[in-house]
């Protein structure tokens, strides 16, 4: 017997010695995230994967040195 097929997740066989197959559903892979972003300025805060409603961290953008300073 083969994993479930559900590619959203890893799949662990726990299966007993001589028993049924049996998966567990291991970690997400976060397939699909989505943008969550501020409704007031816009900005992004986080990534939200649907599959297991876990927040992502947002990939940190450099900081730009203001215009004009040294
Ligand atoms: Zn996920």
């Amino acid at each position: 017997m083969t994993a479930p097929d559900d590619p959203r997740f890893e799949w662990i066989d726990v299966s007993d010695l001589g028993g049924p197959v049996t998966w567990m559903r291991g970690a997400c892979r976060h397939r699909r995230p989505v943008e969550f972003r501020s409704v007031v300025d816009d900005e992004l805060l986080a990534h939200l994967c649907l599959d297991c409603d876990e927040q992502l961290d947002v990939t940190p953008k450099p900081v730009l040195s203001p215009i004009g300073e040294p």
